[in-house]
């Protein structure tokens, strides 16, 4: 039986004595993972009917902490199970979910991030190893080095982390082969960024947008990658109810997923330029704050009026698009925004929202949402949604005061940013951010949500161009 298996062995740096745990997968009519016992000699089963690839990098991330006395980890999987996955989709999941195993956050009085992986080597990939083998497990330590860097970025606090310090802590990165420039509240005033300003307005720390440019020689094409972040959201003059405001310090998690995913494009060498923009604004309420029914000017001179202050995250990625557009005419426009409450109230921890103006390149998000593991569910723009924008004192506003469809009437509203040939998809994931703890991967704190995603896109969005070569 076992010549059947597909058979796994990971090694850790360890203090202890050589021990091995075993664990095998096997099919069965069950649909829970655990193991909780770490015994000698004593070999665990896990056994699922379903296994998708959120279970693979939960179970790496699970032998890595349930067997912390052993020095090597034996994964042997039942042929049945195995075939559901090529061998290095095993290989880069559960390296990725061994490699976060080590992670804890530790608050420190500095932006400065530290994403600390936990060590594993691959040691023996069984029958049918390949040279890819090696590769794939390195992959999956890039992915987790990638998602801690957004991990660490999302759970440092608002009075550590914000628009200025946010760059400290991603300059520190020094990430290879990436270019980092960024302008500042004077250049911004100067070039009309005024969605983007009118939010800043109301806080003492200035703004930035902050510009990752990763170009290797002779790219196949561009893709620009733009991220909200609100370092922290009070809602403004509308300013919100006390109940979780401690967690709208995680507002710039578009942000940081961002971050995470030009590390890792960057890391993974992939042949395409990939722009990364992060709106950098804190949404406070002042004497100076933006109101109500004031009017802004956007970047693109379009007139908007103010519902609420608290809708302040499609006024900052609004001109940042256009911004991206401007400067760069990327191939494909992508953004990745903690925007509207609805988003979670529609589909739960379960999916993020998807909206665009491009069938292919919303499939293409789909897919990769899938291969790897952070799913989207497509939601609609335009039609109906457009009416909610009417403005009696403006060219547009920037929202309803109805809560009805708020994630599409958020995009509709970015819609308005986006040039008619330009290829974009909007990605909404307020409630992806934190409180993931049903997956092994994510104990507690937050979740660097959209690392993976963004950089599986890319690469979907590559196999696709060769495929039509
Ligand atoms: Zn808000």
């Amino acid at each position: 039986m076992n010549n059947n298996l597909l058979t796994f062995t990971f090694s850790r740096e360890h203090q202890c004595d050589q021990l091995t745990r075993t664990l095998h997968l096997t099919l069965r009519e069950h649909s829970t993972l655990t193991v909780n016992q770490d015994v000698s000699d004593f070999n665990a089963e896990i056994s699922k009917h379903v296994i998708t690839v959120a279970d693979i990098q939960d179970i790496g991330y699970l032998i890595a902490t349930t067997f912390t006395q052993a020095t090597t980890l034996q994964l042997c999987i039942d042929t049945n199970i195995a075939a559901c996955f090529e061998r290095q989709q095993w290989l880069k999941w559960l390296s990725f979910g061994l490699a976060l195993s080590n992670y804890h956050y530790h608050h420190r009085n500095s932006p400065l991030l530290a994403p600390i992986l936990a060590d594993f080597t691959l040691l023996n990939a069984g029958a049918g190893a390949g040279a890819g083998d090696n590769a794939a497990f390195a992959d999956g330590k890039v992915l987790a080095h990638s998602q801690l860097i957004a991990r660490e970025l999302t759970n440092k606090p608002g009075n550590i982390l914000y628009p200025q310090s946010f760059i400290e802590a991603v300059e520190a990165l020094a990430i290879n082969n990436i270019e980092l420039s960024y302008l500042d509240d004077v250049m911004m005033l100067e070039q009309g960024f005024g969605g983007l300003m009118s939010i800043a307005q109301g806080s003492d720390r200035e703004a930035r947008l902050l510009c990752l440019d990763y170009h290797p020689q002779d790219p196949r094409f561009t893709v620009a990658l733009v991220g909200k972040g609100v370092t922290f959201d009070s809602g403004g003059i509308s300013i919100k109810q006390p109940r979780y405001m401690s967690t709208m310090k995680v507002d710039m998690g578009g942000a940081a997923a961002v971050v995470g995913a030009l590390n890792a494009i960057a890391q993974l060498q992939l042949p395409i330029r990939v722009i990364g923009l992060c709106g950098l604004v804190e949404n406070m309420p002042s004497g100076k704050a933006i109101k109500p029914g004031d009017v802004v000017t956007m970047l693109n001179k379009t007139n908007v009026e103010i519902i609420t202050t608290d809708a302040e995250g499609r006024m900052v990625l609004a001109d940042v698009l256009h911004y991206a557009q401007q400067h760069y005419q990327p191939d494909y426009l992508v953004d990745i925004a903690t925007l509207t409450g609805g988003t979670g109230i529609a589909l739960g921890k379960a999916y993020a929202s998807l909206m665009g103006n491009d069938n292919n390149l919303i499939a293409n998000a789909q897919t990769a949402g899938q291969a790897c593991s952070e799913l989207l569910w497509p939601m609609p723009t335009g039609g109906m949604f457009t009416t909610a924008l009417n403005s009696d004192f403006a060219d547009l506003r920037h929202g309803s005061e109805e809560p009805d469809g708020s994630p599409c009437v958020a995009a509709t509203f970015l819609e308005h940013f986006i040039q008619p040939d330009q290829k974009w998809i909007h990605i909404d994931s307020a409630a992806m951010s934190l409180g993931m703890n049903h997956r092994k991967i994510y104990p507690k704190a937050t979740t660097g949500y959209g690392t993976l995603l963004l950089t599986e896109l890319c690469q979907q969005l590559i196999l696709q161009d060769r495929l039509h070569q």
